[in-house]
């Protein structure tokens, strides 16, 4: 099922060349299907993410130039002659029925849907997987990208779904930067270690209960202040203000009293996750501040308890690690998602076991999240959708990642075809 031929030979794109801060816009060719699993996917918006920035700051070990970008929203325009309606029914359901004309959104990597930490939601980790926008795979900073394990990547927008009714600039956040935020605090939330806090039953009984364990210790029952949650956010650019949403659309679903201590330390970033949190009104969200890491630190200390019960950590830097550590309670969990680089890690085992401290590391299983972070957008559509600061032509490329590294620009989506 194709029309390859229909597509024309060459397009433009944004490409990267080493060592650093050197993106170009260039003509190339058009992609074909290569492979019967692939798709082509005529893009409509493309991200620019922060994870971008790494390679454009030169801080990956990579030197080959490709085409940037992980974050797109398209139409399918090719599709290998895996989708048919003929397709095996132990692969994805994709392959019998994704067509030509179907709108799609994509996870930032993708994910073959048949391998074993496919089948058990660990998509990032897919043995075939690969991220858009580097030298292993093309990106979306680009007009057409090709899209490999098709069927098992990405996700199509039905007629019928809610999304259609949702802008595209807001429908790319379920690309990355929305599931992403989401899985940071899910990584925290989920933890046993929290479940004391959030159900009222001291460790080691559970939430879930799996382990069928019970509490055995002739501790005075928890009080209301025990049961209140104190979480640490660091890092206010677009997924920290996903996760900062996805964090208060949870807890309150849960009912649970939260206070919530957000840091950044540049201002224009504080001001712009001030203008998402004042549009909450929840009444389980008991504090709010966003402040910068001094100011975090001595809240902190005022409010007790030994630090926040679990740390946010939405950089990926050994600075803003070093900054989640300080703020951290004993039994505390430290939940990152910022893509980190080579140095050590700021902090030592010893200092790991005597706070029995939790480290949670890692890539967003994008696909597998993508429902529930498609609940999410729908749900919190007002406050989401002041993430995207602004939609350039893909023209403006150059200037865009001068602006958005240097954090005078929010969250940009390129308009390919502008
Ligand atoms: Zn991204
Ligand atoms: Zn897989």
């Amino acid at each position: 099922m194709t029309n390859a031929n229909a597509l024309p030979q060459t397009q433009l794109v944004v490409k990267w060349y080493p060592p650093r801060r050197d993106v170009r816009l260039e003509s190339v060719p058009v992609p074909r299907v290569l492979h019967p699993d692939d798709a082509i996917v005529k893009i409509d918006l493309a991200g620019l993410c922060g994870s971008d920035l790494h390679a454009y700051r030169g801080l990956e070990d990579i030197s080959q130039p490709h085409i940037c970008g992980h974050e797109f929203v398209g139409h399918v325009v090719a599709l290998g002659e895996s989708f048919t309606p003929f397709s095996s029914p132990s692969r994805s359901s994709l392959y019998g029925r994704l067509c030509v004309g179907d709108k799609v959104i994509s996870p930032f990597t993708t994910s073959c849907g048949d391998c074993h930490f496919c089948r058990l939601g660990f998509t990032a980790r897919c043995v075939s997987s690969l991220l858009f926008g580097s030298p292993a795979l093309p990106g979306a900073q680009a007009q057409y990208v090709r899209v490999p394990d098709a069927g098992g990547t990405l996700l199509l927008v039905e007629p019928s779904s809610p999304l259609m009714a949702i802008p595209d600039q807001n429908l790319l956040l379920l690309a990355d930067i929305l599931p992403t935020g989401l899985f940071v605090a899910m990584q925290a939330l989920a933890h046993p270690k929290l479940s004391p806090v959030l159900t009222g039953r001291p460790w080691p009984a559970s939430e879930s209960g799996f382990l069928n364990v019970e509490a055995s210790t002739n501790a005075a029952p928890l009080t209301q202040e025990d049961r209140t949650l104190t979480v640490g956010l660091v890092g206010l650019g677009p997924v920290g203000l996903c996760a900062a949403v996805a964090l208060i659309d949870r807890l309150d679903i849960l009912s649970v009293p939260v206070r919530i201590v957000a840091v950044d330390t540049n201002p224009i970033r504080r001001n712009k996750a001030q203008s998402i949190i004042s549009t909450f009104s929840n009444s389980t969200l008991e504090e709010f501040h966003i402040v910068d890491p001094d100011e975090a630190r001595v809240l902190v200390r005022e409010w007790g308890g030994g630090g926040c019960h679990a740390v946010l950590e939405v950089v990926g830097t050994p600075l803003a690690l070093t900054l989640s550590h300080g703020l951290l309670a004993p039994y505390g969990i430290l939940s990152s998602c910022g893509v980190h680089q080579a140095p050590a890690l700021p902090f030592t085992g010893r200092e790991m076991y005597n706070s029995n401290m939790t480290l949670e590391f890692g890539r967003c299983n994008v696909r597998s999240l993508s429902v529930s972070a498609t609940g999410l957008l729908v749900r919190q559509q007002g406050a989401l959708s002041k993430v995207v600061e602004r939609i350039v032509p893909l023209t403006n490329a150059v200037e865009a990642y001068e602006r958005f590294e240097s954090g005078e620009w929010g969250k940009v989506v390129f308009n390919v075809w502008a």
